[in-house]
């Protein structure tokens, strides 16, 4: 199965989020598809493509992760662009040394169990679109009318393993497992809800 870790935002962060999912058409004037509400989410670590027994020693590293929770706020909007091509547009998270330390954590659990390192500077955002072509003075546009972007701060309490399967439309994830960070003061975290399968 195709398999991703990170975290879910929660549903008033995700109302926010769709507000930003407009105005920007696609280079042949057709309207932009955007992800839908319930698949906004920060990938802390993707996974691609793994075996039953590979996602069992994920899941059972991830399992083993202790880290604290903290608060989170998504701040600005932003494309990522390879040459002249736009390969995604998405809102931006404010610094907070406790996500990198997480995703940290997280890497070197994927890798002891057994899977290929990342090597690739982590750069924590949620994906509005992967818009196509659009013409470029309408992103810029767009990036300028919501320059302002802010959420208020929410709680980062877990952490999940996503599976994705293809859709019709989009892509549908499902949580696999949830892995609980640990409330100030107290120790350890542990995982929640079913195993993978
Ligand atoms: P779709 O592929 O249908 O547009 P999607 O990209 O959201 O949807 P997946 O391709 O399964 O679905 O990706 C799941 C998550 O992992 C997304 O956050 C995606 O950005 C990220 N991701 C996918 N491929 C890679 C990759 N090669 N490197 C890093 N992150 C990736
Ligand atoms: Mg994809």
């Amino acid at each position: 199965m195709r398999l991703f870790v990170a975290l879910a935002l929660p549903e008033e962060i995700r109302w926010q989020l769709r507000l930003l999912c407009g105005g920007l058409p696609t280079g042949n004037g057709s309207v932009n598809r955007w992800v839908p509400p319930e698949n906004f989410h920060i990938t802390l670590r993707f996974l691609g493509e793994v075996d039953g027994r590979d996602a069992h020693y994920v899941d059972a590293a991830l399992a083993g992760i202790r880290a604290p929770r903290f608060s989170l706020r998504l701040k600005g909007v932003d494309a990522f662009t390879s040459g002249q091509r736009v390969k995604a547009v998405y809102a931006g998270v404010e610094k907070q040394p406790a996500l990198q330390h997480l995703h940290d954590k997280v890497e070197s659990a994927v890798v002891r169990a057994g899977l290929p390192p990342e090597g690739q500077k982590f750069t924590p955002h949620v994906t509005l679109t992967r818009p196509k072509d659009p013409p470029i003075a309408k992103l810029q546009q767009y990036l300028v009318e919501h320059s302002l972007f802010k959420t208020a701060p929410f709680e980062v309490t877990h952490f999940t393993l996503f599976s994705s399967e293809m859709g019709s439309e989009h892509s549908v994830y499902t949580a696999q497992r949830s892995y609980a960070l640990s409330a100030p003061q107290q120790s350890g975290a542990g995982a929640t809800e079913s195993s993978v399968a």
